[in-house]
């Protein structure tokens, strides 16, 4: 690979993200992001403190500066929440669906004009560098506008009648209260895939982020203030970690809650669906990850190596559709890794404010410690360290883009879920080979392959147990597309014209003497 090449490979990944937003170009400065740094939590339109007066630090993860300090909150207040949203229900689903609409695309057009200060503040508490938060942006309100429009073609059906007397229908109505939990490696999007369609279905909801990034939540409760989102229609509940739980199972159990949609872990996830089920919540559930990433003898190795670099090292490697296991065919196999830790090596770690960024920091020193881990274990039992393999010199919370071969089936690495910038690079001789290794992980989330032989591309995309394939493609998120998985990577679907029936539910009317 040239070294030409190699550069737009780096520079592409810089920009990747940002070829999901369709806003990029709309920005203008109309708040600035240091006043996006909230202070109070959001429940029923009144920007409130903890009953105690409590508050936990929001830090910069990339050098630990205090950004702010928002409310530590427990079952009180969520409690509260709970009870305004119910409230707020009441009136939110009798808005018509244009109604609902019209306020959302308002919401979306005000954070659209506000994408820079949205990604200034992202990158502040999450530390990915600023394009790729741009890119979040744009990806999070896009699902805003998406669902504002199918929040209009909410259909039920007029079912022929086996009976003369009697005239059949199905509507669709509102779940009710949604608790919403999410996960700080997409502040922004992971909370709109969902609010958007609540919203738009005409449930209200009560959110708690994550304790690494409340910030960039309560700055989409700020723009929904703005343009007159009802009170009670949208809360955010922040909590340290210290009351994850408790906050958490005020929202599973409370009988005033419809829905937990939860994106996150799958060992959370586990403990989320056992306290729903007294109460038999609808649950949906976004859950780790543990991706395949394929290249076959046929595949076009360049192509390749850039689909492994924007699908692995993006949010310098946190995201749940990661490439966490690289398995390569034997004929291609050391071209691959040599062209991958080529790439690889001209990598630029830092600050995701500082320019020419492409790999911040990761999200705390414990993911840093994880990363290690599977480094060592990997090395210990014979991996050979391409590239990196170190804590990085920029602070405890980098570590060195790495690249490790001669991986095999009984590292961490291919039982685990890294989460972070490590790319294990696995041999394998036949097919069966492959997809057997590849479906041998409890997980199911996304699988990616790069193959020429038709055939093979058909089976192999078959054959996989994921909810999501990449085929000669490293990049699959999209607004359009049922984002979910399958096994423990979660249940119910993100996005595309199914993520709003999440929030809906069918009722079966039946009108007699006719
Ligand atoms: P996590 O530990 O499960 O935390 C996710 C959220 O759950 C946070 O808000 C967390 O609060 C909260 N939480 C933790 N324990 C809780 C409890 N007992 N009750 C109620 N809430 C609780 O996950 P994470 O480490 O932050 O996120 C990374 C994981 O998310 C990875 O496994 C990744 O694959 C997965 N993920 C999946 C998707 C998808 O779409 N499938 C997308 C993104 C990420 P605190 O922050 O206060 O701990």
């Amino acid at each position: 690979m040239s070294q030409k090449m190699s550069r737009k490979l780096v520079s592409d990944l810089k920009l990747l993200t940002k070829s999901l937003s369709t806003h990029c170009t709309s920005i203008q400065q109309s708040r600035s992001a240091s006043s996006l740094a909230f202070k109070n939590a959001y429940i029923n339109g009144q920007w409130v403190t903890a009953e105690d007066g409590r508050t936990f630090p929001v830090r910069n993860p990339a050098n630990g500066d205090l950004i702010s300090e928002v409310p530590d909150m427990q079952a009180k207040e969520t409690q509260t929440a709970v009870n305004h949203a119910a409230d707020a229900f009441k009136r939110w689903k009798n808005y018509t669906a244009i109604e609902r609409s019209i306020l959302l695309k308002k919401w979306h057009d005000i954070m659209a004009k506000n994408q820079e200060d949205l990604a200034q503040i992202l990158t502040a508490e999450n530390g990915k560098p600023l394009a790729e938060a741009r890119g979040e942006i744009g990806y999070g309100i896009s699902f805003v506008e998406w669902f504002a429009e199918e929040g209009k073609r909410i259909y039920g059906d007029v079912i022929p009648s086996a009976f003369k007397s009697k005239r059949l229908l199905h509507l669709k109505q509102p779940v009710g209260v949604c608790g919403i939990i999410t996960p700080w490696n997409f502040p922004n999007a992971m909370i709109l895939r969902k609010v958007g369609a609540a919203l738009a279905a005409g449930c209200t909801v009560v959110v708690k982020p994550a304790e690494d990034t409340p910030l960039s939540a309560l700055a989409t409760c700020y723009f929904a203030e703005q343009v007159g989102i009802p009170a009670g229609v949208l809360n955010v509940v922040t909590c340290s970690h210290q009351h994850a739980s408790e906050v958490g199972r005020v929202l599973c159990q409370s009988p005033k809650v419809s829905k937990i949609s939860f994106t996150g872990s799958t060992a959370t996830g586990k403990v989320l669906m056992k306290q729903s089920i007294d109460t038999m919540k609808r649950v949906s559930m976004e859950l780790g990850g543990n991706a395949a990433f394929i290249v076959f003898n046929s595949a076009d190795v360049d192509a390749a190596v850039a689909g492994a670099v924007a699908s692995k090292y993006r949010g310098t490697g946190q995201t749940c559709i990661s490439a966490n296991r690289i398995l390569v065919q034997e004929e291609v196999y050391d071209e691959f890794c040599e062209k991958l830790a080529k790439v690889v090596s001209q990598f630029v770690v830092g600050d995701g404010q500082e320019d020419g960024t492409t790999q911040g920091p990761l999200i705390n020193e414990k993911a840093v410690d994880k990363v290690d881990s599977h480094v060592k274990d990997a090395v210990a039992k014979g991996g050979k360290v391409l590239i990196g393999g170190e804590r990085h010199v920029k602070g405890p919370t980098f570590y060195s883009p790495t690249v490790i071969r001669d991986i095999t089936e009984d590292m961490l690495v291919c039982s685990e879920e890294t989460f972070g910038p490590l790319a294990p690079v696995i041999k394998f001789k036949t097919e069966e080979e492959a997809v057997l290794l590849a479906n041998s992980t409890r997980f199911g989330l996304a699988g990616y392959f790069y193959s020429q032989d038709i055939r093979q591309i058909w089976r192999v995309a078959e054959d996989l147990e994921v909810g999501m394939v990449g085929i000669n493609e490293g990049v699959i998120s999209s607004t359009s597309i049922a984002f979910g998985g399958i096994k423990e990577s979660g249940l119910g679907r993100e996005g595309s014209k199914y993520g709003i029936d999440e929030y809906l539910n069918i009722k079966y009317a039946c009108f007699g003497g006719m």
